[in-house]
């Protein structure tokens, strides 16, 4: 009794000694990051939100159940250790013969005890089932855990198994000492007991000490495992939770912030300021959390199009390749005094040296095609069980690569000096954005300065939907159908200018904040009640970047307003389209701001429309490769996104493949016009709008915009621009 006390006390103490040391040095490393004051604050000011976050993601494993098997396998194990941590006291109270009170008595408490520590077993074996089919030595990168530290996992699930056996085996030994607590319900432990009374009483009196022993040896060594492996986010998970962006990481990009300031650029210094991501501590403490928290699961990396497609962008690797930074160079940060980084290791200080973003003969961290490859789609953000915002840590890199290297794809310069000088990415000028209205056989109201009362919507064209011949072809149908319904809307023509979205995305903050400052001194003039956007980009930008600038205004997009005119009997779709079709969930309306239901709802009213989904829709949608202003960049590596998902469209054999993107149309258009020139799809294939669709339906012709573009283009680059080089 006394030896196994002493042994019980003297393991605590240890690991607790070794634990705390670990979980006080990663504190002074997150210490190392930027002030995230307006994390501390958006806490403060929404705890309900909060609480109700943690209820959902960490109780609840909200988004892990999303993966039905998986998902349950974790929140067995989950809910199997808060419910076993009961077990835990009692075994420090066997420790000193005593029983819990209220615990050890009541025969509920063994029988759920018992019923979790079976979970457990099995959550455990199912991972274990997943790993070995999802090995990615055999699967290489179509493995999720291609990447993943696959060695420490197995660790892990065998701590796991021995905190279980070890449970099971002392209190099945406790049954025949008389010591069991439990007088029935505990069916697991007394099935074990069963197993081991032929042992005698002395025997299982010997398994008693040394199994508690042995099971809080595995926990206390657990414990310490925990804070030195990508399980540390049994700790940090729930603190991550608690910190990230509501109510998601996606929709609008983080500001550019500096020592926890949004950064002011008529007053920052280069020298002094923050100016993106460029060193490890440039992240702020959320940002080394992110790190700190990944589980190696590879949700994301499995839906992330730059993976899919062979690039070798992997949001998962991503995180892992800078946290295994962050901790190399840890010394360093934490050296405090000059003096102190001479007498480091060489390896140290040469980690220390390490670009963030460079290429391997740089000893880059991260490799300059990584970033690049992004396209904003939110897929991995989207996916992440525990909230880690890996657009915004890409976006800050870009930013840093693009505002102080001035390293980016040259490719997407001409697109940058068109927005400066011209507000639009083909630099084809303001006075061309009023093109498309003519042929109308309806006047469009160009507002200047103050709407009327009476204009129930501003209808935001965008520079695709003003200047790109087939987004054109939607704004068209979309202002003929706000005509048809009796809508009294306007648009801003030639005041119009480029929301500033692709310069944003790239990472050239300095155009966006000119753009954006532009375009909000326009619409405080204008006072509109509500915009309706053609474009997703447009909609969130406006929508949620915006309001960072002051701007706060009401949008929506076109397939909310339409659909809603359709449901209200303002548009009646009368004629017939007898074809299958395949809606294409653009990332910015869909993911990021979840409209996923009107455009569908626009289809199923057009009579003869036979909709049928591609595979990957809706929240798992696939991107079509422009977003993150891929749109302006060659897509050098690997499989061209959007070819990859007209393959999935091609999969429904569809008739016409809808959508709700001026950029969708356009890199689906292309991949099409690709498949047709190969024969691989019909001739008769078409890409189009759900406002044309419907348009067409409701039977008001709408008259073809006169062309300003050879519709053969190939997108990427500028390529499929009006005019790329203005
Ligand atoms: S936003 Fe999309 S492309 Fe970028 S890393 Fe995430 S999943 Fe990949
Ligand atoms: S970033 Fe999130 S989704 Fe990706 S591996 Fe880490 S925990 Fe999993």
């Amino acid at each position: 009794m006394v030896v196994r006390m002493v042994v019980g006390l003297a393991l605590t103490v240890v690991a607790l000694g070794l634990a705390g040391r670990r979980l006080w040095w990663l504190a002074r490393v997150g210490r190392a990051g930027q002030p995230a004051p307006e994390r501390l604050a958006a806490v403060r000011s929404h705890p309900a939100r909060d609480v109700e976050s943690e209820f959902s993601e960490v109780l609840g494993q909200r988004k892990l159940l999303r993966w039905t098997v998986p998902g349950i396998a974790h929140a067995f194990t989950f809910w199997g250790f808060l419910v076993l941590s009961l077990t835990i006291f009692e075994a420090y109270t066997n420790l000193f013969d005593k029983k819990f009170p209220g615990i050890g008595h009541w025969a509920l408490v063994g029988f759920i005890e018992d019923l979790f520590a079976v979970l457990v077993l099995a959550g455990i074996i199912t991972f274990a089932v997943i790993r070995l089919r999802s090995n990615p030595r055999r699967e290489g990168r179509d493995s999720r855990f291609a990447g993943s530290h696959t060695g420490a996992a197995w660790l892990v699930l065998a701590g796991i198994f021995l905190v279980i056996a070890t449970l099971l085996i002392y209190r099945g030994a406790q049954i025949n000492t008389g010591d069991f607590p439990y007088p029935h319900g505990a069916f697991a432990s007394q099935l074990v007991g069963g197993w081991l009374a032929p042992l005698g009483t002395g025997v299982n009196s010997v398994l008693e000490t040394v199994f508690i022993l042995a099971q809080l040896a595995v926990i206390l060594g657990f414990g310490v495992f925990v804070t030195y492996s990508k399980h540390l986010h049994i700790i940090t998970a729930p603190v991550n939770v608690l910190f990230s962006r509501r109510p998601d990481g996606l929709r609008g990009l983080e500001p550019m912030r500096s020592g926890g300031q949004v950064l002011d650029f008529e007053e920052a210094d280069p020298d002094t300021d923050v100016f993106g991501l460029g060193k490890i501590e440039d992240f702020s403490w959320k940002g080394l959390l992110d790190m700190a928290t990944c589980t190696e699961c590879g949700r994301c990396q499995s839906q992330c199009p730059a993976w899919i497609t062979g690039k070798p962008l992997s949001p998962k690797m991503v995180i892992l390749d800078l946290r295994d930074h962050a901790l190399a160079k840890a010394p360093y940060l934490l050296a405090g005094s000059d003096e102190a980084r001479e007498k480091l290791p060489d390896e140290v200080t040469a980690e220390a040296g390490r670009p963030l973003v460079g290429t391997a003969d740089q000893h880059g961290v991260i490799d300059p095609d990584v970033i690049w490859s992004c396209t904003n789609c939110g897929a991995c953000v989207n996916e992440c069980p525990v909230d880690i915002e890996h657009i915004d840590h890409i976006g800050g890199m870009r930013r840093h690569q693009m505002l102080i290297e001035s390293a980016f794809p040259q490719e997407a310069a001409g697109m940058l000096k068109n927005l400066e000088n011209k507000g639009d990415p083909w630099g084809m000028g303001a006075a061309r954005r009023a093109e498309w209205m003519e042929g109308l056989d309806f006047e469009v109201p160009v507002a200047s300065g103050e709407l009327g009362g009476d204009v129930e919507y501003l209808f935001w064209v965008g520079c695709a939907g003003a200047l790109e011949d087939r987004a054109r072809k939607t704004t068209r149908a979309i202002a003929t159908l706000l005509h048809t319904a009796g809508v009294n809307f306007a648009v801003l023509g030639p005041a119009e200018t480029c929301t500033g979205d692709p310069a944003r995305r790239i990472g050239n903050e300095f155009v966006y904040q000119m753009l954006a400052a532009q375009n909000i001194g326009t619409l405080n003039e204008a006072r509109p009640r509500t915009i309706v956007a053609s474009c997703p980009h447009c909609f969130n930008t406006i929508a949620n970047e915006y309001p960072q600038l002051g701007g706060d205004y009401q949008v929506i997009h076109h397939t909310q307003l339409l659909s809603k005119l359709v449901a209200d009997g303002k548009l009646t779709p009368l004629s017939s389209i007898e074809e299958k079709i395949t809606y294409h969930d653009p990332c910015f309306l869909g993911r990021h701001n979840k409209v996923y239901s009107p455009p569908r709802e626009i289809m199923q009213q057009v009579p003869g429309v036979q909709a049928q989904e591609m595979a990957r829709c809706k929240e798992r949608g696939f991107c079509c490769g422009a977003g993150g202003a891929r749109m302006w960049m060659e897509e050098r590596i690997g499989k061209r996104i959007n070819t990859e998902r007209i393959d999935e469209a091609l999969t429904t054999d569809p008739d016409t493949i809808s959508t709700g993107c001026p950029y969708c149309l356009v890199m689906l258009g292309d991949a099409v016009a690709a498949k047709k020139a190969s024969g691989e799809a019909k001739d008769s294939l078409e890409v189009v709008d759900v406002a044309q669709l419907l348009a067409r339906s409701v039977a008001t012709p709408v008259p073809a915009p006169a062309a300003t573009t050879d519709e053969s283009g190939q997108a990427g680059a500028g390529g499929a621009t009006p005019d790329a080089d203005g």
